[in-house]
């Protein structure tokens, strides 16, 4: 006996009248929905993901998506998705794998924090009329400083400086890899950076030698797989960072499907061409932190202690613990990964049932780096669904010095969060190798929409803060009394150490 199939998410529908049967929804779709036979364009529904390429392409408009036309009798515990995946398994015997952050209707703490502002009794600054100062450094800050004079009666700084990455925007762009995202995408995002003076990380994937010009803005990825790391790769990139876990997976390594692992993949990554990239859950030599300890080291002594070396992690039940012995460890940021990061492709049921919300991360790991006395060893970086300048000013109010964005910077770039990155078939040539779709994405495109984004966030970021009678982004950073809760309950209330609005 069979399954059968299931009813379709999306319908799609073109209004006759309006077509000019241009054909641009048969050349544009990658999933092959649309199909000529005769004179008429003929329409498979069932395979539509609802990544909107028609739609965006159809020049007379004509085209029409309905979501979930057919449902199943409603339920409130057996839900449409819960029935589908049982069936899918039923079929399949397999994970179900899925791509993008967790995608289930959970409460968003964001929403439920405010920002403040000045009035009467405190002066609000105007960001247009005055300076606001919104570098940031990455890296350990010297507890004190010290002098000496010199012989000439100068005077010169004796403290020995960590290295720093200076920023000239709180906002970096996150590890997404060659192989998970096109080169295009890639491109796109590293001329972005380089122009408005942050960084981007590299992924997993090794740095392809198309990106080598922008490579003092890119940040290179050390993760259990090793997958591209060898001495070049580690002094090209501006600081190196360790990837112990990421949000969307935590507890298991990364996953680039074969399909997508091409002859400039796999030279890049230096792994056999269509061939599954599977990382390894644990850094197989790194068991407790005396063993990061090591690592770390190696990779400061062959990079001759020049570069700030990262830690990532995913945002797990005990992550203040974890960062703080990360502290201790002689690295120079802990990035954590919030429950809500993107991934191009994982399980579905670590996506969106493992880890904890960025927000309470940031603030139980920026409230024990304080009570450590540790919080000047190390910069925090958030990341993990951070989606506007709101997100990212309540992020460093509650203790993150900046945040990567990933999903973020590929909406820019035309995503439109189908989840379907592990298909290798993204229609706007941002997780694809395929030739015929990554040459849709023109990174100088790509480029401008990417920086205007930030460059938008940054302006407004000016503003919040401004408002709220803040000229430094050092003045922001754990300033939680600048946060009230609303509709959160005392216990997350006390986690996040903020008051409840009208308090
Ligand atoms: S998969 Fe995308 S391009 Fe194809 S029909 Fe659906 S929305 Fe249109
Ligand atoms: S990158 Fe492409 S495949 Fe992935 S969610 Fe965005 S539009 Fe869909």
């Amino acid at each position: 006996m069979t399954l059968g199939s299931v009813p379709p998410k999306f319908k799609v529908s073109i209004d006759r009248d309006q077509c000019m049967d241009c054909g641009r929804c048969i050349e544009n779709c990658s999933y092959g929905v649309y199909r000529r036979e005769g004179d008429k364009i003929l329409i498979e529904s069932r395979k539509c993901t609802g990544c909107l390429r028609c739609v965006a392409m159809c020049p007379r408009d004509a085209i029409t998506l309905t979501e979930k036309p057919i449902d199943y009798r409603s339920h409130p515990l057996w839900t449409r998705e819960v029935r589908e995946d049982i069936i899918k398994q039923a079929r399949s015997g397999k994970i179900i794998l899925s791509g993008m952050g967790n995608a289930r209707d959970l409460p968003v703490i964001y929403d439920r924090l405010l920002l403040d502002a000045c009035q009467v009794t405190n002066p609000s600054i105007d960001p247009l009329r005055e300076p606001m100062e919104l570098r940031t450094y990455i890296g350990k800050k010297p507890s004190k400083l010290n002098f000496r004079k010199t012989e000439s009666g100068d005077v010169e700084l004796e403290t020995k400086l960590a290295p720093n990455l200076k920023l000239n925007t709180p906002i970096m762009i996150g590890h997404m890899s060659f192989g998970a995202i096109s080169l295009n995408a890639q491109l796109s995002m590293a001329k972005a950076v380089t122009e408005l003076g942050t960084y981007m990380g590299t992924g997993e994937g090794g740095l392809h030698r198309d990106l080598y010009p922008y490579q003092d803005h890119m940040i290179v990825q050390v993760a259990s797989g090793r997958f591209g790391v060898n001495i070049d790769y580690l002094e090209r990139g501006a600081a190196i960072e360790i990837k112990i876990g990421q949000g969307a997976k935590p507890g298991i390594g990364g996953h680039l499907p074969g399909e997508k692992v091409n002859e400039e993949v796999s030279r890049t990554r230096m792994i056999p061409v269509g061939s599954d990239a599977i990382s390894p859950a644990p850094h197989h030599d790194i068991y407790s932190i005396e063993d990061l300890v090591q690592l770390i080291r190696s990779l400061k002594e062959a990079t001759e202690w020049k570069k700030p070396v990262f830690v990532k992690i995913a945002a797990v039940h005990n992550v203040a613990p974890i960062a703080a012995g990360i502290a201790r460890s002689s690295a120079d940021a802990v990035v954590i990964d919030g429950f809500r990061g993107g991934t191009g492709a994982a399980p579905k049921v670590f996506r969106d049932n493992v880890g904890i919300p960025i927000e309470v991360a940031i603030a139980s790991v920026d409230q024990k780096l304080r009570e450590q006395g540790v919080r000047n060893e190390i910069s925090i970086i958030a990341s993990g669904g951070i989606r506007s300048s709101a997100d990212l000013a309540k992020s460093i109010a509650l203790g993150a010095d900046a945040v990567n964005i990933g999903t973020a910077a590929l909406v820019a770039l035309g995503c439109r969060v189908c989840g379907n990155c592990y298909r290798n078939l993204c229609p706007w040539g941002i997780a694809t190798q395929r030739p015929e779709l990554v040459s849709r994405l023109d990174p100088e495109r790509g480029a401008v929409q990417v920086s205007n984004l930030i460059r938008g966030w940054t302006m407004e970021l000016s503003e919040l803060m401004g408002a709220a009678g803040i000229n430094s982004i050092e003045s922001l950073r754990g300033n939680r009394d600048r946060l009230r809760g609303y509709m959160l309950d005392e216990g997350m209330l006390k986690i996040l150490d903020v008051l409840p609005a009208g308090a």
